[in-house]
Formats: structure tokens, sequence, C-alpha cells
């Protein structure tokens, strides 16, 4: 890792401003899945273990820049508090008197999280002055928000500057770790599994695996894309004529049996077919195409997967997606899946557990897959 890590820093007494991502789902005021707040836990546990002051800032759903109750931080803080067994102060000011107050009181071991970054419009803007504010809640700043460092955000980037010390915590490492062992593949076969509905938000991800990747395996509704670019009548599924021409030339350029695409499909009302007939639509991979995916799929060294095979939140149409779920789990290489239907769909098959990594960062993951530096990593102290 060429960036300080927070095992680096010396954090006894000190006060130590922490970015964590802790954009969970809340339903009414509890927190509906705290995976991204258990995954910061050991980043917290080093800190207190330290005799760390941990402030902890974070943003929460897309509040605009004031003030929106539905996204207050302050049941995050109180699920956090439950997990560690341990007091969670909470200030409901970001930043200024309140804030620094508190943070001032924390003896060491003690812990703080200030109110919802985006309820502040210098946070997303990457406002000087904000970060400056944010920077005087600590003495030296740990980022664990793997998921937030797409983004050139104050608590990201901004706030670095004003610290001399600006280190990764172990989940950011951890993500960077495995994310870099696919971006950067050494080991063959190298499988790269996608899926989701838009082959436009995926092409620069594509573009860039498709370099080192051994096979691609494409489901979901953008494979339908890429058989429509292959000249197969597709009937009504879904498709991006704008990127028709796109396709054809990732087709063209590829080596052969790079690419896997379905062979049979899962239509709206649950017929099975191998030529999809006009009108009809296409929704899951058919089970011919499943048991295809699965062989590719056992035999890799190093696998990536993207986005789910089929409209999988309309069951019978999870099947092909559970049944990838299913293969990866069993696969004996190292396994990777980020982006959030398809961490939702390893959870429904009940699999999570059995992957090397299952990435806290949608967005984030793609951007780092795409090839592309992320700021907020960027941004950190150089080892
Ligand atoms: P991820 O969040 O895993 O990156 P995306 O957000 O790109 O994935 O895509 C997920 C969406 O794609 C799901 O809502 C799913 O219903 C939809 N989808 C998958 N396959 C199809 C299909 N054949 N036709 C239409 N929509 C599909
Ligand atoms: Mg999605």
């Amino acid at each position: 890792m060429a960036k300080l890590s927070v095992k680096d820093l010396d954090v006894n007494g000190k006060l130590v401003l922490l970015r964590v991502d802790f954009n969970v789902p809340l339903a009414g005021n509890q927190v509906a899945d705290d995976a991204r707040i258990t995954a910061s836990l050991p980043t917290i546990r080093h800190l207190i273990e330290h005799g760390a002051r941990v402030v902890m800032c974070a943003h929460l759903g897309r509040p605009k820049g004031k003030p929106d109750a539905r996204y207050s931080l302050k049941p995050v803080a109180e699920h956090l508090e439950r997990l560690l067994d341990k007091n969670v102060g909470f200030s409901p000011e970001t930043v200024g008197a309140t804030a620094q107050e508190m943070a001032a009181r924390l003896a060491p071991g003690g812990l703080l999280m200030v109110e919802n970054l985006r309820f502040q419009p210098g946070e997303e803007a990457n406002d000087a002055a904000f970060a400056r504010q944010l920077s005087e809640l600590g003495e030296v700043y740990v980022n664990d928000a793997f998921g937030a460092d797409h983004r050139a955000h104050a608590s990201t980037v901004g706030v670095t500057k004003f610290f001399t010390q600006a280190a990764a915590g172990f989940l950011l490492q951890k993500e960077l770790d495995y994310l870099g062992r696919v971006l950067v593949a050494k080991d063959h076969p190298f499988v790269v599994i996608l899926g989701g509905a838009k082959i436009s938000d995926k092409l620069p991800l594509i573009a860039h695996l498709a370099k080192q990747a051994d096979r691609l395996l494409i489901g979901g509704g953008m494979a339908y894309t890429f058989l429509k670019a292959q000249g197969q009548g597709i009937g009504d599924s879904l498709v991006q004529e704008d990127f028709l021409d796109a396709a054809k030339k990732l087709l063209a350029e590829s080596r052969p049996g790079q690419f896997v695409l379905p062979v049979d499909h899962v239509l709206e009302h649950g017929e099975v077919v191998r030529d999809i007939p006009a009108g009809g639509k296409a929704m899951d991979i058919g089970p011919e195409s499943r048991a295809n995916f699965a062989g590719h799929i056992a035999t890799a060294k190093i696998l990536f997967w993207n986005g789910p095979m089929g409209v999988f939140e309309k069951p019978p149409l999870d099947a092909g997606t559970l049944a990838v779920a299913r293969a990866v789990a069993m696969c004996a290489g190292v396994t990777v899946a980020g982006g959030g239907d398809s961490v939702a769909a390893l959870r429904a098959a009940g699999v999570e557990d059995k992957l090397s990594h299952v990435s806290t960062g949608g967005g984030a993951s793609l951007e780092f897959l795409s090839g592309d530096v992320l700021p907020g990593v960027a941004a950190l102290t150089d080892r």
C-alpha cells in the first residue's frame, strides 16, 4: 500500500477525525442493514484500543445541503453504540462550536459522531472553508469510507490539506487490496461476470476489464444490446440502441470465446426459449446459460461479479442470478463482488460469506475497476 495506514499512526490521546461510509438503509428509526457499519469496526476498535479520541463523520442519503430529519445519523450512532456496547456521543451539528466542544471533552478511547455531512452545502461542493471547519475536529485524519472515495468532497479530499497525516483505515485497505487484485489480475483464468440493466453505465468498466479478462460472462439487461449487436433477434427485450456500435466494437476487438453471452432466456411470463420471439421480453438467463456460466465460473483463479442476470426483484425471475451467486460461492479462486444489487442477490442466496471479498462500495468499486484513480484515495498521505 503506497499510502499511510492507520497502523502507522501514533494516535494515543489524539483526536482522530475518522471518515466512515455509514450510508445505510433505514427503516423508520432503525438501521435496516448494518453491513457498512460492521465493515468499519476493525478500524474503530483499533483506534479505541490505541487510546484515540475518535470523531466520526459520514453522510446519509441525499439531503441536498440542508438539515433534513429523515437523514439524521442519530439512529446510526445509536446502532453503533449497541454494536460496540460502548457510549457513542452525538453532535447535532456537523461542525462548529458544539461539535468542537464535544470533541474536546472526549477521553482516550471515547467516540463521537457528528451529524450528516451533507446537511452542509460545503460538503459536496468541496468547499475549502467547510473543509477547514471539519479539520478542526481532529489532529490526524483517517479515511475508511471506500464507498465515498470516488467523490471529491470536503470530507474525502478538501479536509486532507489541513492534516500532515491523512491515513487509510483497514476497510479502505482491504477494498483496495482485493479490487487491486482484480484490476491487475496476475492469475488466470480471470473471469468477469457482468449484468444489470444498462450497458451505458458499465461501458468504461467492460472496456477496461476486457483488456485482461479471459472470460466476460454477460447477463442481465445489457446482454440484449450485445446479442442485437451480433445480429440476433431480441424481441422487445431491453436494448440501448445508442450503444449498439459500442457493443459491436467491443465484440470485434475481443479474443475468440472471450465474451460469453446467454444462449437461452426466460421471458416475462416464465417461458424458456432459445430464440426470443417478436414481442417477447427476456427477463432472465435460461438454464443452459446458467450451466455454461457455472462451468466458466468453476475454472476461475480470480473472479469479479457485478450486476444481476435478470429482473431478480421479481421471483421466479431471480433464478439465473441466484444460480450465478451459488456458482460464485463454490469457486475455489479469489472471488470479489461489487454493486448493490449483486450483493443483495448474494445475501438472498445465503452465500455472502463464501466470497473472498464483497465490496461495500458500488459506484466506487466500478470506477476503480474502470482504471480511474479515486480522489479520496489519491488525497491521502504517501507512505
Ligand atoms: P448493480 O446495482 O448490481 O450494479 P444495476 O443497477 O446496473 O446493477 O442493474 C440492476 C437492475 O437491472 C435490476 O433492477 C434488474 O431488475 C435489472 N435487470 C436485470 N436484467 C434485466 C433484464 N433482462 N431486463 C430488464 N431489466 C433487467
Ligand atoms: Mg443498481
